[in-house]
């Protein structure tokens, strides 16, 4: 038995198992939600969104909050503190998926905040726990990520909600559509007394479960940069032209994506991907005279993802010059990274760390909804391992044992946020003396 938030005690009978079963069912439940038959695909205020939302609804209320939906689709549970004034801390992942998706991705974040409230079994903190589902991340719609979370930080602007779908519908006009259908939804808008968030999502990737760990503290978000690189040469007969006299695009492309692979290789922690690429003429037999190829780079430290980005683009000209091969390069994209907050880096630590798991310290490669949050409210992740690696993909899957140890961490986490508030307001600490 141990003091818990709001100096409760909770017994060790707290059945973390029977919880993380109910979370994976509840993900299988969810991924019937689905706007395309025989596979899981939901999309920004689609049916399949609204049927989700009704069902996650169910669940929170099942589990004592008061819920709303807010008027950009995102659902948001209260589960009340010991006070009206008390701070809150925002527990939350994203309900929509990408097309033919996996069925944890975003959903099993949303599923652990309500299981956390269900393992406080009814006690009440000195703060307050608000779940919040996310209405898209994906950006599939609209081709924007986070539109759910931009709404809550009020980010989300006229050009955003200018953009249309691909039937031609505009943000805007969905939004009108969906307020109409839902008169008492209330302002999308992150609540004054919102003093951390915390997000928990499969990792999308290996490193945990290639250092045998089920979690990890993700510590910052990295940035992202994306280029187009053209390598235009010259086309020619494939039997007639002697290899000394090619101008071959294709080839200098080559040349480039393997020494971009070797230079990233040696840089720790920088991710560079060529996803994309385009040959013209596209024949057989026809020396390629005109390449176009993406570029993905991606590191915790922008100085260093900057320097990268540099690197290889001079090294496509090197090749260029040496090749007789013309060269160009837009840049198209940049995100900047973003770093959570080191307080609640720590909390999550000591969380991960009291059920026995050695905290390791990541860098998300993909982008998320805390990486809007931490522009507004500290915010920090934990990672569950994804076996495999795999994601975005309908085989995605999760350890019941995995969300087992997040729930234990989570509800040691909540633990850790009471001494974490001391930080703030004699107000809100009062508040957290009941
Ligand atoms: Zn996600």
């Amino acid at each position: 038995m141990r003091t818990m938030p709001g100096g409760q005690t909770a017994t060790a009978e707290t059945d973390f198992d029977a919880l993380a079963a109910t979370a994976l069912t509840r993900c299988d439940t969810v991924a019937e939600c689905t706007d395309e038959p025989g596979r899981i695909t939901r999309t920004f205020l689609s049916p399949a969104m609204e049927r989700c939302n009704r069902v996650v609804q169910e669940w929170m209320q099942a589990a004592g909050m008061v819920v709303n939906v807010d008027r950009a689709g995102n659902l948001r549970g209260y589960y009340s503190a010991s006070s009206e004034a008390a701070p809150r801390l925002i527990i939350g992942s994203h309900l929509d998926t990408v097309p033919n998706a996996g069925r944890y991705d975003g959903v099993l974040g949303v599923m652990l905040g309500i299981g956390l409230v269900e393992a406080l079994a009814g006690r009440r903190l000195c703060f307050g726990i608000e779940v919040i589902g996310f209405s898209d991340e994906e950006g599939v719609r609209y081709g924007l990520p986070f539109i759910g979370s931009r709404a809550v930080t009020s980010t989300l602007l006229a050009p955003h909600l200018a953009r249309r779908d691909a039937a031609g519908v505009a943000m805007y006009a969905a939004l009108d559509r969906f307020q109409a259908a839902h008169p008492d939804a209330i302002d999308p808008e992150l609540d004054a007394r919102a003093r951390a968030y915390l997000e928990f999502h499969i990792e999308q990737g290996p490193i945990l479960e290639h250092a045998g760990l089920a979690l990890g503290v993700v510590e910052t978000i990295a940035g992202q940069s994306r280029a187009t690189i053209t390598f235009q040469g010259k086309s020619g007969h494939a039997g007639t032209t002697p290899m000394f006299l090619r101008r071959d695009a294709l080839a200098a492309a080559a040349e480039w994506l393997t020494a971009v692979e070797s230079a990233a290789s040696r840089m720790p922690g920088l991710v560079a991907t060529t996803g994309r690429i385009s040959c013209e003429p596209d024949a057989a037999n026809v020396i390629p005279g005109l390449v176009r190829c993406s570029l993905d780079v991606r590191h915790a430290d922008d100085v260093i993802r900057r320097a990268a980005v540099e690197d290889f683009l001079c090294r496509a000209e090197a090749i260029g010059v040496r090749r007789e091969i013309e060269v160009e390069h837009v840049l198209e994209f940049e995100q900047a990274a973003v770093g959570l907050d080191l307080a609640l880096v720590k909390l999550a630590d000591r969380a991960v760390s009291d059920i026995g798991i050695s905290p390791r310290h990541m860098t998300s490669g993909a982008g998320h909804d805390a990486m809007i949050m931490a522009a507004h409210v500290p915010s920090v992740m934990i990672f569950l391992r994804s076996p495999g690696g795999i994601s975005h993909h309908p085989d995605e899957a999760v350890y019941a044992g995995d969300i087992a140890a997040a729930l234990r961490a989570g509800m040691s986490f909540l633990e850790g946020f009471e001494a974490h508030l001391e930080q703030f307001s004699e107000s809100e600490r009062k508040s957290c003396t009941i």
